[in-house]
């Protein structure tokens, strides 16, 4: 991780979809890119994505897209089913990668995590794994940054990918006076990984009284069922706990959610997470340093788009630095071309997790179907 003023350095905060996609788009620019992550190496949690079109088209883009597919399950349709078990409707998702791909791909996001780290370190970029960074101060055109291992380094250009709680925000005072912490939105999402039932060809996405639940195919053989539990007890709940409790709230669902109960019971992840949403009001940048992903615009899971923002804007980042001399420019125009569509997407996911407390499910599927278009919209 030497300083090269011949060549344009970038250190990356965080080896996620955003850092991971950035380092790739970048590299390919001619950087040279060194990414810092916290987590020890394939420590990358086990449950499952859904990769909307706008997060093809972007994989497409950097020539992923069909890794993805081939390893993940390829869909077009969403099948809503009403709260009596009914079908309510089927929604024909864009084709934004050609009418002979799928519209979307549900994927193991270990598999997205080993498919992104390969093409980085063909790319030449090096993951530093248990690394993080402590200080950093511009100096003229370069940052200068100190690691967790008491390393200091000089880089053209610094960029925190690492999280929705990045603690590369908070060092380089981004949002300090005008972005709260995460919000919580009172309802915890879960998600287990089960056999894929021979039926689901498709995502399926099922209203109860209270809560909301679906099922998405991520490989021929998997699928991970997902339920949103309205005003869910924060706290973590024991490990041995997790599987009965997501096989009691499914017991709200009829139908189709019947045969899916009992598969909970052979899964080997269930995890719940906080619904939470932050978005970065003013800059995005200081100086040479810029924060992207969760860190800058994190969606509730509910519009299963974070993870598409999050590669647009390592593609968009690449872009606008470009050939620019100036980064500090690169990084306003980033901000400049994100802004909207990332707080759009926010702010709906905001609207769909009220809509779905409030048990008007069929109001928030418009919202969806709207967001799904915008975001169908090039970047
Ligand atoms: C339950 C759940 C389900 C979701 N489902 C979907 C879905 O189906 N489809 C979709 O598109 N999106 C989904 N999302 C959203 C999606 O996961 C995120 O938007 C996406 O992962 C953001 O990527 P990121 O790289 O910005 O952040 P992250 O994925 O959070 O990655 C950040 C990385 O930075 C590392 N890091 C953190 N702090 C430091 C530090 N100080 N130093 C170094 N490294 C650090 C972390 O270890 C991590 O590797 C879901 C989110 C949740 C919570």
């Amino acid at each position: 991780m030497d300083s090269n003023r011949g060549t344009r350095t970038a250190l990356i905060v965080g080896a996620g979809v955003a850092g991971l996609t950035a380092g790739i788009a970048l590299a390919r620019r001619g950087w040279r890119v060194d990414i810092a992550e916290v987590g020890p190496s394939g420590a990358t949690s086990g449950w499952g994505l859904c990769l909307t079109g706008p997060s093809l088209r972007a994989l497409d883009e950097l020539g992923l897209a069909d890794a993805c597919l081939v390893e993940g399950y390829g869909m077009s349709v969403i099948t809503h089913v009403d709260g009596q078990g009914e079908p309510a409707g089927q929604v024909r998702l864009e084709r934004l990668i050609g009418a002979e791909r799928p519209a979307l791909v549900g994927i193991a996001r270990p598999v997205l995590h080993r498919i992104l780290h390969a093409e980085a370190e063909r790319c030449g970029v090096v993951v530093h794994h248990s690394l993080s960074v402590e200080a950093v101060a511009q100096e003229g055109d370069m940052v200068h940054v100190v690691l967790s291992d008491g390393a200091v380094r000089q880089v053209t250009l610094l960029v925190g990918a690492d999280g929705i709680r990045s603690s590369t925000r908070s060092l380089l005072g981004l949002g300090l006076e005008t972005t709260p912490e995460p919000e919580y939105h009172g309802q915890m999402v879960w998600r287990a990984l089960v056999p894929r039932p021979l039926w689901a060809t498709g995502i399926h996405q099922f209203a109860g009284t209270v809560h909301t639940a679906g099922l998405v195919p991520i490989s021929g053989s998997q699928a991970y069922v997902f339920l949103t539990e309205n005003d869910g007890e924060r706290g973590a709940l024991a490990e041995s706990e997790l599987s009965p409790r997501l096989r009691q709230l499914l017991e709200d669902f009829p139908g189709r959610v019947e045969e899916i109960r009992p598969l909970v019971s052979v899964s080997d992840s269930v995890v719940r997470r906080p619904v939470q949403t932050s978005f970065l009001e003013g800059a995005w940048n200081r100086g040479n340093c810029v924060v992207i992903g969760d860190a800058a615009h994190a969606p509730a899971p509910q519009m299963a788009s974070g993870a598409a923002l999050a590669i647009e804007d390592g593609l968009v980042l690449a872009q606008e630095l470009g050939d620019r001399q100036s980064v500090e420019a690169g990084l306003a125009a980033f901000a400049d071309r994100r802004t909207r569509r990332c707080r759009t997407l926010v702010d709906t996911s905001v609207a769909i997790v009220g809509l779905e407390q409030a048990g008007r499910h069929r109001e928030a599927w418009p919202l969806v179907d709207a967001c799904h278009r915008l975001m169908a919209e090039s970047v």
